[in-house]
C-alpha cells in the first residue's frame, strides 16, 4: 500500500512514528513536509519541520522537547552571542548546526532542497520518503499589531520569540503563490492508496502545504481516500498555539470547525478525540465520515492505534 501523509513538525513527526509501527511490511510511506517554517539564520537555511520529521523518525530527536537533537550542546550559539550576533530566541544547538551547514553547503553548490533532504536522509534513514512540499522558497509571515505598529513578521519570530502572545491578524505563506510542488509530490498524491493528514497544525503546517499551487487540487481529485486526525481536543490544541492561527483565518478552535475548514471537498474521513464524541454528528452533517477515538499520542503504541484507526476509516470511505 502506498500511503502519503502531509506533515508539519512535532505533531506530524510523532504521528508518523506511530504510522510506521502500524503499517504492514512493504507498505510505502511518502511524507510531504511543510517548508513554510523555514528560516535563514547566520547565513544558513534552517528547515525546522523537515528536520523534526527526520530526527524523530531517525532516532536523533530530543524526545521531551520534540524538536532539535538529543544530547545537544550550545557552544556555537554562546560564541555567536559573544560577537553580539543573534537571534537569541531561536534554539540552534551544535549538533543541529551541522545539519544546517550540510544543507546550506549543498544548496550553495546548486542542489535542490529535495536533493539535499534526500542526502540528509541517507544518514537518518527515517524509513519514509521525505519530500519537501516545494524546492522554492516559501516563508510564512504573520501580520500583527503591537506598540511598534502593524507589520508582518516571520512565523518563527511570532511563534518562538513572541510565543504567539499577540493576536495574529493574517497568515501569509510568502512565495507560495509562485512555488511549484517539489518533484514527486504530485505523482505521489496521484499514485497514493491512502492520503493522511496527521494532527498537524491546520493553518501553518497542512494549510501551507495546500497553499502550494497544485497540491490542494491534487489531494481533492486523488483517487485515494483522504483521512485527517484532529490536532484540537476539547476545544484546545494539545500542544502549541494553533488556536491563535485558527482564529486568524476565522476558524473556531474545535475539532468540528477544523474538519469543516478542510471541508468534504478535501477530506473524506475525520478522527476526533473521544472527548469530542459529541462533534461526530455535526462533522458527518458536513459530508465527512467521522469517528471518535483516543487521539493523545502518549507513546508509540497509542499513536500506532490512531494510525490503524485512520487506515481503517480510509477503507470505510474508499469510493
Ligand atoms: P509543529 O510544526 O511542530 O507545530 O507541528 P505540527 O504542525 O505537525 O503539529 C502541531 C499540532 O500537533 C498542534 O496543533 C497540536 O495540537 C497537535 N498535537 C500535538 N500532540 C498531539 C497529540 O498527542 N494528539 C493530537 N491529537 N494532536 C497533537
Ligand atoms: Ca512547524
Amino acid at each position: 500500500m502506498r500511503i502519503v501523509a502531509l506533515a508539519g513538525g512535532i505533531g506530524g513527526a510523532r504521528f508518523l512514528r506511530g504510522l510506521k509501527a502500524a503499517v504492514a511490511p512493504g507498505d510505502e510511506i511518502t511524507v510531504i513536509g511543510n517548508t513554510g517554517d523555514d528560516i535563514h539564520l547566520y547565513g544558513l537555511k534552517v528547515c525546522p519541520d523537515l528536520d523534526t520529521v527526520m530526527y524523530t523518525l531517525g532516532g536523533g530527536i530530543h524526545e521531551e522537547q520534540g524538536w532539535g537533537r538529543t544530547d545537544e550542546t550550545w557552544s556555537i550559539k554562546a560564541e555567536m552571542k559573544e560577537y553580539g550576533i543573534g537571534p537569541e530566541w531561536f534554539g540552534l544547538g551544535d549538533r543541529d548546526f551541522a545539519t544546517h551547514l550540510v544543507r546550506s553547503q549543498m544548496l550553495t553548490a546548486g542542489y535542490t532542497l529535495s536533493q539535499v533532504t534526500e542526502a540528509l536522509c541517507v544518514r537518518w534513514k527515517p524509513g519514509v520518503r521525505l519530500l519537501p512540499m516545494s524546492d522554492d522558497r516559501v516563508e510564512t509571515h504573520v501580520r500583527i499589531t503591537d506598540e511598534a505598529g502593524t507589520r508582518a513578521i516571520h512565523f518563527q519570530e511570532y511563534w518562538v520569540r513572541l510565543h504567539a502572545a499577540v493576536d495574529a491578524e493574517a497568515i501569509v505563506p510568502v512565495g507560495a503563490d509562485t512555488a511549484k510542488p517539489a518533484p514527486g509530490v504530485l505523482d505521489a498524491i496521484a499514485a497514493a492508496d491512502v492520503i493522511l493528514f496527521p494532527p498537524s497544525n491546520p493553518v501553518v503546517s497542512i494549510g501551507t502545504i495546500l497553499a502550494v499551487p497544485g497540491i490542494r487540487a491534487a489531494v481533492a481529485s486523488a483517487a485515494a481516500p483522504v483521512v485527517g486526525l484532529s490536532p484540537i481536543i476539547g476545544g484546545a490544541p494539545v500542544r502549541g498555539m494553533a488556536d491563535k492561527v485558527l482564529t486568524a483565518v476565522g476558524v473556531e478552535t474545535t475539532a468540528e470547525a477544523v474538519a469543516r475548514h478542510y471541508g468534504s471537498d478535501l477530506i473524506d474521513g475525520w478522527l476526533v478525540d473521544s472527548a469530542d464524541a459529541a462533534a461526530v454528528e455535526a462533522v458527518e452533517a458536513a459530508g465527512i465520515t467521522c469517528r471518535a477515538i483516543p487521539l493523545l499520542m502518549t507513546d508509540v503504541e497509542a499513536t500506532a492505534a490512531m494510525a490503524r484507526a485512520a487506515l481503517e476509516l480510509a477503507e470505510q470511505v474508499r469510493r
